[in-house]
């Protein structure tokens, strides 16, 4: 049997993970997505998929199947899940019934807690599968006629990715890496908690969203142009995001004193993260407002905005508040909770941030929210003790 790979979702990443993978391995695409598998199979019909790669080479290749029928589970040797990651649950929850043990589940980018979140979701069952994190998407790329041509921008060189259990993880690993081709290269990072603490985008767009748009920096009013998102971080922003990035290191120091051993190396703070992912790029270094302010790679880059009689409002339900609270920052204030620590920063961006999306996640500073079970914070998942948090994330005491 040739080695089957199910690539699930129907966006950007999803069609060009697609065509990807379908030159060489038996490739099935699903979406579970209202009705966007029937939609994309009629729009590529009997032609071939065209991925036009960094350099202007195209490769043509054609899916095996485009469908939103689970049961294509039961002959995936790996599952990738290369959709926003509000969408992973209702994956694990659909492929469960289906799949055979050994399946490797793969979830690009992760975002935090995507561990958990697929043991809960798969119940007695997890125990069979190996369940791999993503630190990132590898590409940056964008369909250029939707279902049929797409189109990969850049690759990135490295990525991080962790496995559950790690004793899985050579592996899985290895299987992973030849699915992807030579770039990039995948780096083994010791653990799931450490993809979940590292998600630079929780601090990042909720951060910066916050500095802009929230109850401290902005009247209310409409502005003449769209903000720059990167080059505009100013010394207010800055703040934010060093308050949030604190206590996301303050989580990792606290979670390396109860369990011993646990290697938290790569939850690293945004400023090293810049200097990890951008060297080179960025003129200025020497702070993180500087790395933010100068980096070449975001020129240009400006806040979601909608306009409105020809002036501009923030789009304060765009993906960096409506994804990058519910399954990042909420993973790290629920464990932050659980720790008994304060996390006075990321409060304040969260109790902001859920009004703008229309969840109610916190209460009172405290995660006890109606809309919990909507976001990756461990609460949402069933876990409140140290013990079953460590139980649900195979971190040994
Ligand atoms: P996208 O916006 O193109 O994804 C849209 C897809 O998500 C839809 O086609 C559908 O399959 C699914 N979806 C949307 N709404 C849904 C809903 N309500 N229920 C279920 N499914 C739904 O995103 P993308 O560009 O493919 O990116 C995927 C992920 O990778 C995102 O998390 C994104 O932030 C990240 N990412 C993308 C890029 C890029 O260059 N495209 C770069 C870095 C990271």
């Amino acid at each position: 049997d040739k080695f089957t790979v199910l690539c699930c979702g129907g966006g950007n990443a999803a069609q060009v993970a697609t065509g990807l993978f379908a030159v060489r391995y038996n490739t099935i695409a699903v979406s579970f997505f209202a009705d966007e598998a029937a939609k994309w199979k009629a729009a590529l019909g009997d032609d071939e998929f065209e991925l036009t790669i960094p350099g202007g080479g195209v490769m043509k290749s054609k899916p095996k199947d485009i469908t939103n029928d689970p049961s294509v589970a039961k002959d995936a040797d790996v599952i990738l899940l290369v959709v926003p990651s509000f969408a992973h649950g209702e994956y694990f929850e659909k492929f469960a019934p289906h799949m055979k043990p050994g399946t490797i589940v793969a979830t690009m980018p992760a975002r935090s807690g995507g561990d958990i979140l697929f043991a809960s979701k798969l119940g007695d069952k997890a125990k069979d599968m190996i369940f791999c994190g993503f630190e990132t998407l590898p590409w940056a790329c964008r369909f250029t006629e939707w279902g049929k041509k797409a189109t990969v921008l850049g690759t990135k060189n490295n990525i991080l990715a962790a496995v559950s259990p790690i004793s899985a993880s050579r592996k899985a690993l290895s299987k992973l890496q030849g699915l992807l081709g030579v770039n990039p290269l995948v780096e083994e990072s010791p653990n799931n908690l450490g993809i979940s603490l590292r998600n630079p985008g929780m601090c990042i767009h909720p951060g910066v969203m916050y500095g802009r748009w929230g109850p401290e920096s902005w009247d209310g009013q409409p502005k003449d142009e769209a903000p720059l998102f990167y080059q505009g971080v100013d010394d207010f922003t800055e703040k934010v995001l060093t308050g949030m990035t604190d206590e996301v290191q303050a989580i990792c120091c606290k979670m390396e004193e109860v369990a011993p051993g646990l290697n938290m190396k790569d939850a690293c703070t945004l400023k090293q993260w810049y200097l990890d992912c951008y060297d080179g790029q960025m003129k200025d270094t020497s702070t993180l407002k500087s790395c933010m302010n100068t980096n070449a790679a975001y020129d240009g880059l400006k806040h979601p905005c909608k306009e409105v009689d020809g002036k501009f409002m923030p789009d304060l339900k765009y993906r960096y508040l409506s994804e990058d609270i519910p399954t990042g920052l909420c993973f790290a204030k629920g464990l932050a909770e659980i720790l008994s620590l304060e996390t006075p920063t990321i409060d304040k961006v969260v109790k902001w941030g859920q009004e703008c999306i229309g969840l109610e996640i916190m209460v009172d500073g405290k995660m006890t929210g109606k809309d919990l079970d909507k976001t990756r914070a461990p609460q949402g998942m069933g876990i409140t003790t140290l013990d079953a948090f460590l139980a649900a994330s195979k971190i040994e005491k």
